[in-house]
């Protein structure tokens, strides 16, 4: 594989206050789904932008295979982007929407009909082709939307939030369908969204922004067990946090003294003993002990609230020092009454070592 972008050193200063984007490298492999992550204002449209060339950087290179193209106007890169609002002519049909960019390029007739009709039968919307854009649904003229971005053949296509207007139920079967699509067409996706869910089920890559910069970036599963910050744990998945202090180390273990007890965590990275460090766990890897278990790690408290939440519970357990801790616990087939745990009652809450983090310093999100 070769890299299809190289983003290398850039930066957006609207003004000397406002940086949209602060000295971010990043190179994408041609054919990858690369999603760019992180909260409203963190820079995601501005980085997506200058690499279309909506935007110029204020600093460092964009190179677009291998050839330098941080000044090109967009029409002069190999790239192609989708829209938020879809931006459908309505007085034209599906088909004529689809093939508009052709048109404008001058391609002939039959060039553009048979490139159009292989577009809208990879979004699976061809039995549309002479429908108006009102007599579809909004999933569809998403489809239609990405069916006209990819009609023109780019190397690269640029998504920005292309969801986020449908409503919950289809945006979850568009995701699958969008991976799907990537697939089958093989070109390199760079997509835009703050939904994590979003970013973890569709992505080869996902890339963490915060405040302007790259938090983190890697496989889903990689940052999803092996987040880099706080804020990376925070940001995907949910996460416990708990001031603590490194007891002692032996290897790659560490034994941490929190308010509410002991655990023991396997370090990513070399600590030494005394270091303050604030501890994560995830809900889901935490797990209520039966009466009379015996465990390694474990922290004692009592249960606080219990969350019916349709999959299982979500248990707060407050610990001896007045901190809480969430639980989730996937219920059995069904739940028996006496499965609740009532408040008040004194637990147990087990963790595996490896499913413990710890970040250096008093820095919870
Ligand atoms: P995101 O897409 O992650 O929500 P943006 O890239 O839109 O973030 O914005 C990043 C930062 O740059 C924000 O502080 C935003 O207010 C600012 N910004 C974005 N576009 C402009 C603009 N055209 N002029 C001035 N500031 C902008
Ligand atoms: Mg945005």
């Amino acid at each position: 594989m070769s890299a299809i972008i190289e983003l290398e050193h850039i930066s957006k200063h609207y003004s000397p206050t406002i940086i949209g984007v602060d000295d971010v490298t990043l190179a994408v492999e041609d054919g990858e789904f690369v999603t760019l992550l992180g909260p409203s204002g963190c820079g995601k449209s501005t980085l997506l932008r200058m690499i279309g060339g909506f935007e110029e950087p204020t600093h460092g290179t964009i190179r677009l295979a291998d050839k330098d193209v941080t000044f090109e106007p967009p029409y002069r890169r190999e790239v192609n982007m989708v829209f938020q609002d879809y931006a459908l002519f309505p007085h034209m049909t599906v088909g004529e929407n689809v093939g508009y960019g052709l048109k404008v390029q001058g391609l002939g007739r039959a060039e553009i009909e048979t490139r159009v009709h292989e577009a809208l039968k990879l979004v699976g919307l061809f039995d549309k082709l002479k429908l108006r854009p009102q007599q579809l649904s909004g999933g569809q003229r998403q489809r239609i939307a990405l069916a006209r971005a990819i009609v023109r053949r780019p190397k690269v296509l640029l998504l920005d939030e292309p969801l986020s207007a449908l409503d919950a139920k289809l945006r979850e079967q568009m995701q699958i369908e969008l991976k799907h699509l990537h697939e089958k067409v093989g070109i390199t996706f760079i997509m835009v969204t703050h939904d994590q869910t979003e970013a973890l089920v569709m992505s080869d890559r996902v890339v963490v922004m915060e405040k302007g910069r790259i938090a983190q970036e890697g496989r889903p599963q990689d940052l999803y067990d092996h987040p880099a910050s706080p804020y990376v744990a925070n940001f995907i998945g949910t996460t416990n946090f708990l001031p603590g202090q490194i007891a002692r180390v032996e290897g790659t273990t560490a034994e941490i003294a929190l308010g509410g007890g002991r655990l023991s965590a396997l370090l990513d990275a070399p600590m030494a003993a005394g270091t303050r460090v604030t501890v994560g766990c995830r809900p889901e890897k935490l797990r209520l002990m039966a009466e009379g278990e015996s465990a390694a790690n474990v922290l004692e408290g009592r249960i606080a609230e219990v969350i019916y939440y349709g999959l299982g519970l979500r248990i707060a357990v407050e610990l001896s020092d007045g901190a809480r801790v969430h639980v989730d616990s996937l219920l059995p087939d069904r739940l028996a009454r006496s499965a609740v745990p009532p408040v008040g009652l004194p637990v147990r809450v087990a963790v595996e070592p490896h499913n413990v983090f710890v970040f250096a310093g008093d820095v919870a999100p």
